[in-house]
């Protein structure tokens, strides 16, 4: 018998919380905190301590398939690659490097997205390569690059508990980061002020100084707003905005516009709360902005990202312990996947693909470059795929056909396509609509490294063997690429003794992760980037003497309407989000018992009032109706949600909300408007019940 404790991290949040994979011979049997981990210090949220539970599941993928009609047959690892290898190639040398797209994925090690756009770019041609991080974080990335130069969180963790103030916006963090939420709650135990801005009562707001409940997609207007506030008041931090910043002049000529009276009209919040949580934040010696999806997940994404770092820099509360804006990643690994370059428009550590220098120095180290301009986002790639411009899809780890908007539309663009790929651990609905599924390995299956949501690269352990004839990751896309042909460049080779010679690869070519080694993050723990040299130690805060981009920028925008406002054939409005025992698709949390138990089944959040008019009864089924589809699901009467709003939760896929969400884009960011579309509430009757006419009829014989 063989007993061992393997110290790994997480596989969902981007906390990136340490746990002990506990393993007796051969089988992942349990998990435990990490004691020693600098961020979650022993604890773990309900997912991390069932992050096992679904790794010995009977609906592992253990063999490659191929379609069949509607079904699928097992093939051999050696017949599977070369159909792969062989469409690829036939598609690229027909059709060209574009018409070929590739999706990363956010749960995957750095190593394996790093090789997956290596792939893309070196072997294919094409710059062709995304993942889910369009439909969660881009407008961070686009908005704080923006504004300071670089599109991650200023600060670390561990730090929000000395914060005197934090603004929590757009973050149902108890639920969505329960470890980030309790540093939270013990910042306020500390005496903090806490502000959260929600539509909803989520539990930090019952825990805030000041909950401003805003009408959704308003949050432009808020912010500047409080801005309008601190700076009519002289409440802005002069010095700060003299020596650290630049277009100061232009936000005063924007935010005069948003005086508490006129940003109440828009957003719904009482004009004294917003001016009394803005002097809080103002006055506070540390000041920290922690934001989610919320935010980003509006066609105005990118504009509240940057009014949100306009408002840290207006009072100065950036650069220094415990103040900064801090978007809490989603995946495991959303923050890597970004930063190795599984991205369109940039290289390995936002290098962009359109600077000729960039392209030439990638030209020289792989021996094959892409021409130099963006490739397509992944909703752009589905879009393509549905009219024949994109003829094969390459999708590793990621599941659009629950994660992306107006899932219909989705669904016919992946029946059309000419080749689809799917690499995958379980056979997702995306999967069901592959020509070929490559079983991989999971998170306890394989090594390398995550990057949590503060910059901090971790090694990921490897516990046990991949289950069945699954593979790791970064080995199947090895094996295609050399079956595609590599180029001759000294780092063109796809042939590693390991992952650790992947990450060396990596240091190499990408500046932020120049000092970044397994060598050094077994010793050490951790590493945040930027860590440029074999002896930086990395960096907890970012722009503490200058900003990324030298001086900060002010960005001043106006308030836009989201694309879909409500009216009398659609009269509420719905936003979307997680909830604590589920993860993203719920490919992995519906196959937790545990997890599942908790929360079987959707729901969609009603308010009593509206309950009422509408004779809505307790968990009674109803039929949600937007322009895009219909889903039926369970009625939560719950205060939860304002009166006109709805809520529902986008894990599961018989009562999927992407089916009713709105695909108009962030111009910017290229991000779908999740948070925000229209809908109605209509009551299901008796007679479109079938069970019930089954039974009545039964009954009645
Ligand atoms: Fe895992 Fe996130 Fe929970 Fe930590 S907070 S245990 S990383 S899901």
């Amino acid at each position: 018998m063989e007993y061992r404790n393997v110290p790994t991290i997480c596989t969902y949040c981007g906390t990136g919380c340490g746990l002990l994979l506990e393993v007796l011979d051969g089988q992942v049997v349990g998990t435990y905190p990490d004691y020693a981990h600098p961020v979650s210090e022993g604890h773990l949220c309900i997912k991390g301590w069932n992050a096992g539970a679904f790794v010995h599941h009977p609906d592992r993928l253990t063999k490659p398939l191929f379609r069949k009609g509607n079904d699928f047959v097992e093939v051999s690892w050696d017949e599977a690659l070369e159909r792969v290898a062989g469409e690829l190639k036939r598609i690229r040398d027909q059709y060209g490097p574009d018409a070929i797209g590739l999706f990363g994925s956010a749960k995957a090690t750095n190593e394996a997205n790093y090789l997956m756009q290596k792939l893309a770019r070196a072997v294919i041609g094409t710059n062709n390569i995304d993942h889910c991080a369009r439909l969660c974080h881009a407008p961070s990335v686009a908005g704080l690059a923006m504004t300071f130069g670089s599109g991650a969180m200023t600060n670390s963790i561990p730090e929000l508990e000395n914060s005197r103030c934090i603004l929590v916006t757009g973050s149902n963090t108890t639920e969505g980061h329960p470890i980030i939420g309790a540093r939270i709650m013990r910042a306020k135990e500390r005496g903090a002020t806490l502000i959260v801005v929600d539509p909803r009562d989520i539990q930090l707001a019952r825990f805030a100084d000041f909950h401003l409940r805003q009408r959704p997609g308003t949050d432009v207007a808020w912010i500047n707003g409080m801005i309008h506030v601190i700076l009519r008041e002289g409440l802005e931090n002069k010095e700060f905005i003299a020596t650290r910043t630049e277009n100061f002049d232009a936000l005063w000529e924007v935010v005069k516009e948003y005086p508490p009276e006129r940003v109440e009209q828009i957003t719904g919040i009482p004009a004294d709360q917003l001016a009394a949580a803005a002097r809080a934040y103002a006055r506070a010696e540390s000041a920290a902005i922690v934001y989610a999806m919320g935010i980003t997940q509006h066609t105005t994404g990118t504009d509240n990202v940057v009014s949100l770092a306009n408002l840290a820099m207006v009072t100065g509360q950036i650069g220094r312990p415990s103040t900064g804006v801090n978007p809490l990643r989603g995946q495991n690994n959303v923050q890597g996947a970004c930063d190795v370059g599984a991205l369109p428009n940039v290289y390995p550590g936002y290098q962009s693909v359109t600077d000729e220098k960039v392209r030439q120095k990638f030209l020289e180290a792989w021996g094959a470059a892409p021409p130099a301009r963006a490739g397509f986002t992944v909703t752009e790639m589905v879009d393509l795929a549905g009219v024949g411009a994109i003829r094969a899809l390459y999708i590793m780890g990621e599941n659009p056909l629950l994660s992306d908007p107006n899932i219909h539309h989705a669904r016919e663009a992946l029946e059309r396509i000419e080749f689809l790929v799917v690499q995958d651990i379980f056979l997702s609905e995306t999967a069901q609509f592959a020509h070929v599924v490559l079983p991989a390995a999971s998170f306890a299956e394989t090594s390398g490294t995550f990057t949590a949501t503060d910059r901090r690269v971790q090694l990921v352990r490897q516990a046990i063997p991949p289950i069945g004839e699954s593979r790791e990751d970064w080995q199947i896309i090895c094996e295609i690429a050399r079956r595609l042909g590599t180029p001759a460049g000294p780092y063109g080779k796809f042939d590693y003794a390991g992952t650790a010679e992947i990450m060396d690869e990596i240091a190499a070519l990408t500046p932020i992760y120049g000092g970044i080694s397994h060598r050094r993050l077994e010793e050490l723990g951790f590493l945040q980037w930027p860590c440029r040299t074999p002896d930086d130690p990395g960096t907890p805060i970012l722009h503490t003497e200058q900003f990324t981009r030298g001086l900060g920028r002010f960005q001043p925008v106006h308030y836009r309407d989201p694309a879909e406002l409500t009216d009398k054939e659609y009269p509420f409005i719905l936003t979307t989000g997680r909830v604590m025992f589920h993860w993203h698709t719920g490919t992995m949390t519906r196959r937790s018992p545990k997890l599942h138990k908790e929360v079987p089944e959707g729901y969609v959040e009603i308010n009593p009032l509206d309950a009422e008019r509408l004779q809505i009864g307790k968990s009674e089924r109803i039929r949600l109706v937007s322009r895009r589809g219909a889903v039926e699901t369970k009625a939560w009467i719950t205060r939860r949600v304002a009166p006109g709003v709805v809520f529902m939760p986008f894990h599961f896929a018989e009562a999927a909300a992407n089916v009713l969400t709105n695909a108009a884009l962030d111009p910017v960011a290229k991000i779908p408007e999740y948070k925000v579309c229209a809908v109605r509430i209509e009551k299901i009757t008796e007679v479109e019940r079938p069970e019930k006419l089954v039974a009545a009829r039964a009954g009645a014989s």
